[in-house]
């Protein structure tokens, strides 16, 4: 499900995310405060970089910082996992309409990548998750996790989603004894969507 906004991070200083982790630590032994998370998003401008309103901004930070917190206390489990796999989502495909020539397997049910366009992120990722040993799948939304999941008995899963669509798949996650870790877009809107390449390179 997506956001109600749309938001884009991508031009965000890259240390706006390295505040978050700090807060995210610190979240486990400090509730994160309104006035903290305000005081955040006017440091980094985050109304005028996204055009939201500062509670919209309130929920998309509440939301990275939810991501953060999580990765980190699954960072050790995760690392121990053998069987893994990377969802993508098909919104950051370079094109989503036919000159992507990715085919849509609805038995796995995931989108193949064809590799047609060397710029395409989910192309680039493809390949460097695939060279790191995971499975890839490239999703158009997280109904198809459950049969994936069940079919392939993943131990480790990496996730490339909006907040609102990892928050889901976490919980889903769990519920099926599955460690995640996730890397958020940093743009959204269900098309032409951006994610942290280098972000997701480190996180596999
Ligand atoms: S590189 Fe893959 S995902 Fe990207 S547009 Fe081509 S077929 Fe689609
Ligand atoms: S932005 Fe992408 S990941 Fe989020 S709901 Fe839309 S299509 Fe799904």
């Amino acid at each position: 499900m997506p956001y109600k906004f749309t938001f884009d991070l991508s031009k965000t200083p890259h240390h706006f995310f390295t505040e978050i982790a700090v807060a995210s630590y610190q979240k486990g032994v400090h509730k994160v405060l309104l006035n903290t998370m305000q005081d955040i998003i006017k440091k980094f401008r985050l109304q005028e970089a996204t055009g939201l309103n500062v509670q919209d901004a309130i929920v998309l930070l509440q939301d990275l910082i939810d991501i953060q917190a999580s990765n980190l206390m699954m960072r050790g489990k995760f690392l121990q996992t053998k069987k893994r796999a990377v969802f993508l989502p098909h919104c950051s495909r370079k094109f989503m309409d036919g000159r992507c020539k990715a085919i849509f397997d609805s038995n796995i049910p995931s989108y193949i990548c064809a590799h047609c366009s060397p710029d395409c992120d989910v192309n680039k990722a493809d390949k460097i998750a695939k060279e790191k040993g995971y499975d890839v799948y490239v999703l158009p939304g997280g109904s198809c996790v459950p049969k994936i999941l069940k079919t392939h008995k993943y131990e480790g899963i990496v996730g490339v989603a909006c907040g609102e669509e990892v928050k889901m798949s976490l919980d889903l996650l769990s519920s099926m004894s599955v460690v995640g870790q996730s890397v958020p877009l940093l743009k959204n809107g269900c098309s032409n969507t951006v994610f942290n390449l280098e972000t997701l390179t480190k996180t596999l």
